[in-house]
């Protein structure tokens, strides 16, 4: 079966479906076909469905039993990748599947998600082999996660019924937090996203001879920049940390069991100091707690050499990611009126523009409930490990949005290991992580059906 699964997997990894790039539209297509050609060869019902956003590729939607008196899991994945090229510095061809001695799988999309793609399939058709699925089996394959999943709520809400009642959704889309110890996600991050736009004289502008005689956007700009975090990572916009859920016991004994190496991790990112010396509070800031990230400014000169020109207009891209149960709207407004305010004070005869761009909403999984209670059984008997329990700093607004919709809850289960390389140059999955994920899979929708 070993080898079966490494061929399937290729076959996947073969098809270059490139969400960022339309041109790619027919490999998507042809990804998204042969995965409706074997699910359906495993017996489901299985529908490619047209996203409703334009220009935007299909999504699978399969079911796969239908027995009312058994519980019904939707498996959410991703079946896009990010772009590869072997120029980008990869040492073998991205989508051609390799191999190695090192007991990996190298070739885009390996980890993220047709590796956990495969593990799916194949513990399905395990399970099928010796008797009848414990629980009846929803698919949901989008083909526009590494495009910011567009398209994917509308579609799915004007599909609803093809599901029928769902009792939990398991996200086939995340990795270990470390490389040993396997792990289970219960939360991601929201998001907030702001534009600080500065307009002052109606061009660019020769310092030599504007200097000194006009409030410059970018001063203006910078000014408000330290008005919004301390040097610590303190955010600084008024009632900001309102909201924020104080952690409960229960919550801090999650950070007791995860794999982390600080040091490590410093030399990894190529850091002397981390924010505090105290590993579970560097996991809690990322994790639990908000932050602030100035990322750019758009329209200063940021090229090599000394150029001598004043800025017309800038443009300051911020973001937060916000936490439980901070509420993206009320944190994009106490944002927008902050900056208003600290703006006023300036007394600045310059234009401020100031505008939320974007927003997605955190996730908070409950940890004691009949899927985690599943995921922890199956991995301490498969992998003889007590799983780690882990967040993610980043965002996946799709995960509320589907607890929302389908009325269930959901748990993200990690396949592959953190130094995959998930969106880099050669991206890998270990064959033993391809092979556990089967089988802690197998063992898990027995679980639950127990
Ligand atoms: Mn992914
Ligand atoms: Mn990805």
């Amino acid at each position: 079966m070993t080898e079966e699964m490494i061929d399937f997997l290729a076959k996947l990894v073969a098809i270059p479906s490139i969400s960022a790039d339309r041109e790619m539209a027919g490999e998507s297509l042809k990804t998204a076909n042969f995965i409706k050609d074997n699910l359906e060869k495993l017996g489901a019902e299985v529908k490619l469905v047209d996203n409703l956003m334009k220009d935007k590729n299909p999504l699978i939607l399969a079911r796969l039993g239908n027995d009312p008196a058994k519980k019904t899991i939707i498996c959410y994945s991703h079946y896009d990748v990010q772009p590869a090229s072997k120029d980008d510095g990869w040492d073998t061809e991205p989508f051609e599947m390799t191999v190695k001695d090192d007991g990996y799988m190298y070739g885009r999309g390996t980890n993220d998600d047709k590796g956990p793609i495969t593990a799916l399939y194949f513990a399905l058709k395990e399970l099928l082999e010796v008797g009848e699925l414990p629980v009846n089996i929803g698919f949901l394959y989008e083909g526009e996660e590494e495009s910011s999943s567009g398209g994917f709520e509308e579609t799915v809400e004007a599909n609803l019924d093809f599901y029928g009642d769902v009792d939990g959704i398991i996200v086939l889309d995340t990795s270990w937090f470390g490389t040993e110890t396997p792990s289970m996600d219960y939360g991601f991050r929201g998001i907030v996203y702001v534009t600080i736009k500065i307009t002052g004289p109606n061009a660019d502008q020769h310092s030599g001879l504007v200097g000194g005689t006009i409030r410059e956007p970018m001063t203006d700009l910078s000014y408000l920049f330290t008005k919004l975090i301390d040097l610590e990572g303190k955010i600084l916009i008024d009632g900001f940390y309102d909201n924020v859920k104080e952690m409960s016991d229960a919550e801090a004994a999650l950070y007791e069991n995860v794999e982390f190496d600080m040091d490590a991790h410093k030399k990894f990112l190529g850091v002397d100091r981390m924010i505090s010396d105290d590993p579970k509070k560097v996991l809690m800031n990322g994790w639990r707690n908000p932050c602030l990230s100035i990322h750019g400014v758009q329209g200063a000169f940021y090229g090599p050499g000394a150029k001598t020109v004043v800025p017309g207009t800038v443009i300051g891209k911020v973001s937060v990611r916000i936490v439980p149960d901070q509420q993206p709207a009320e944190i994009a407004d106490k944002f927008v009126k902050y900056i208003q305010s600290e703006f006023d004070k300036l007394n600045s005869p310059n234009k401020l523009i100031v505008e939320s761009i974007g927003e997605g909403d955190w996730w908070y999984g409950d940890v004691d409930n009949f899927l985690f209670k599943a995921g922890d059984r199956a991995i301490l008997e498969y992998w003889k490990i007590k799983p780690s329990y882990a967040r993610s700093g980043g965002s996946i607004p799709i995960i509320p949005f589907m607890e929302k919709i389908f009325k269930a809850p959901a748990i993200g289960l990690g396949v592959g290991q953190s130094t995959d390389g998930a969106h880099s140059q050669n991206e890998r999955l270990r064959i033993k992580n391809l092979l556990g994920a089967k089988e802690v899979l197998k063992l898990m929708l027995q679980e639950i059906a127990r």
